[in-house]
């Protein structure tokens, strides 16, 4: 495919993922915050995958500063790019539904939070991380470059490996057994 389908394609499906988490995020506006774990991490992780998978990929989009480190790949890996960013999207939009008023974009506690186990969250504990991998397994084989291509990869990676275990440890808190029962019968 040529770049500026790809370029077009990867848009396209960048522009639905906001179009899945405006009404959650305006939803959340008035569900007050319990518990607030928003360390200096934290914000560091999210200005990371900021740039990984927004800034970088929409440098590429727009310029040619980042030309110089294009990989080129095969027709079948970007249909396969294509295929990988629905199955994202589908599961980005189906974990919000499951979430409903207890998504956060980062670590906190609502008020009335509830621990939801049904839908995708029945099997998967952190399905909408899951839908981050399919992206940014997308976005390398959609943006065909070192850099914009791999940084969601790289910048994800290192928020999930260092969120993971704390968001799993505030759930515990909050929920106690509940939880660690959750985690019995569900993997991550
Ligand atoms: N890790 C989950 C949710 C990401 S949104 C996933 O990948 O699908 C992050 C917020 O969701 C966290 O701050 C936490 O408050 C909340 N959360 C995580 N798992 C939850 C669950 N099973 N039920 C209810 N809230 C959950």
């Amino acid at each position: 495919m040529s770049t500026l389908t790809l370029k077009v394609l990867f848009t396209i499906g960048f522009l639905s993922s906001f179009v899945i988490r405006i009404p959650h995020q305006r939803e959340n506006r008035n569900n007050k915050i319990a518990r607030d774990r928003k360390t200096t991490q934290e914000m560091i992780l999210l200005l990371l995958v900021f740039i990984g998978m927004v800034m970088l990929p929409w440098l590429y989009v727009v310029s040619p500063v980042l030309n110089f480190a294009d990989y080129s790949l095969p027709i079948w890996a970007n249909c396969l790019g294509v295929i990988t960013f629905a199955l994202a999207l589908w599961l980005f939009w189906r974990s919000h539904y499951d979430l409903g008023k207890n998504w956060s974009p980062t670590l906190e506690i609502r008020e009335n939070h509830t621990l939801i186990s049904k839908g995708v969250y029945q099997t998967i504990r952190h399905p909408m991380y899951a839908s981050v991998w399919l992206w940014c397994v997308a976005q390398a084989l959609l943006l065909p470059n070192w850099i914009a291509g791999l940084a969601g990869i790289a910048s994800f990676g290192i928020m999930y490996l260092l969120r993971i275990g704390n968001e799993e440890q505030m759930m515990l808190e909050q929920f106690g057994d509940e939880y660690k029962m959750y985690m019995q019968r569900s993997r991550r």
